[in-house]
């Protein structure tokens, strides 16, 4: 076994991309640095914050979780308040709800949870039955989509509602390295650049609309795989499974290209990363997110005729996306 390139001990993996051996320590210790880094780079979290800590189960938010209540701690003043979504899918959320209410005990937390059936009137489940059901009677006009395209839609809104909810001024999120190279990805491949510019990189709004919390993504410089062995090494319980319905997403063909990119070319997804804070800056036109975002602004948002929620104004009939969706699906 080769020692490790920092201390001196036995390794326990090798970062491919750098060519690193590290022991257990260095390697968890060099993934909390890079949250602290991503805390200073893009001033997520300072004293008298709310902030809302999306949990699911998973290792990415379980590491979160771990890395901020440590982050809070050294800060001071700063509350976290766990939140879970749970969409309703049955054998998966479920089952990770149990992993995320394991961590938020082991870590002194409590843990609250909002259902899509509570916010929106149906679960995953009804929606995926619903859709296949109106697609089957050929229903005129009706447009069966991918199962992610309505979820995400509704993870959005629900998240916010949640932070809101719980009285949060922060909701932060457990998007890392892979989830922005495939979202970068994503959004060349539908030729929809410009969604790279104001979409955030780990910071989101500094100053958010009113009716939104601000999104930040403590996990931006820490790849999916380190997340997972982060779990592993500090003993976080986490929930390996995943979602039955994920085999119909854009997302899970792009993210398996880029695994097989980074296995024959180490690197490839802090490089896409790297590219999309680059090119962030240049859509905005060499200006900071601030004003860009301010530029942005110059758009007003409408308010959905049905629930209230602010939204972009882009949706049919007045209404929020996930109220369109409710209404196409005849939950509304
Ligand atoms: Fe929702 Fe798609 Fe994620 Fe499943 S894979 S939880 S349907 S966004
Ligand atoms: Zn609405």
């Amino acid at each position: 076994m080769s020692a490790c390139l920092k201390c001196g001990l036995p390794a326990a993996m090798r970062m491919e991309y750098t060519m690193q051996d590290l022991c257990g320590g260095c390697f968890t210790a060099q993934f909390e640095r890079r949250v602290a880094k991503t805390n200073r780079d893009f001033s997520l979290l300072r004293r008298g914050d709310i902030v809302a800590v999306g949990v699911s189960g998973g290792k990415d938010s379980a590491a979160m979780l771990y890395c901020l209540d440590k982050m809070a701690k050294r800060i001071g003043g700063i509350t976290l308040k766990p939140i879970l979504i749970d969409e309703g899918i049955e054998g998966y959320r479920n089952v990770a709800a149990l992993k995320a209410q394991e961590l938020c005990s082991q870590l002194g937390y409590t843990l609250q949870t909002f259902s899509y059936k509570e916010l929106f009137s149906a679960s995953m489940d009804e929606v995926m039955a619903r859709r296949d059901e109106l697609a089957q009677e050929g229903k005129e006009g009706f447009t069966p989509r991918i199962s992610c395209t309505y979820c995400g839609v509704f993870r959005k809104q629900a998240l916010n509602k949640a932070a809101l909810g719980v009285g949060a001024n922060k909701l932060a999120v457990g998007h890392n390295a892979d989830d922005t190279a495939q979202t970068f990805m994503m959004n060349l491949m539908r030729s929809e650049p410009a969604r790279n510019g104001p979409m955030g990189s780990a910071g989101g709004e500094e100053e958010p609309q009113e009716g939104f919390a601000r999104r930040v993504k403590p996990l931006v410089y820490n790849l999916e795989i380190e997340c997972a062995l982060f779990c592993k090494l500090k003993n976080l319980p986490f929930h390996l499974g995943g979602c039955p319905y994920a085999g119909e997403s854009f997302r899970g063909y792009v993210k398996d290209f880029l695994n097989g990119a980074e296995k024959n070319y180490p690197g490839t997804k802090f490089n896409l990363l790297h590219s999309f804070l680059e090119i962030q800056k240049g859509l905005n036109g060499g200006k900071s997110q601030k004003s860009a975002i301010a530029a942005s602004r110059e758009i007003p948002m409408a308010q959905c005729t049905r629930c209230g929620e602010k939204h972009s104004g882009r949706s049919t009939g007045g209404l929020c996306k996930a109220c369109e969706f409710l209404t196409e699906l005849q939950f509304a």
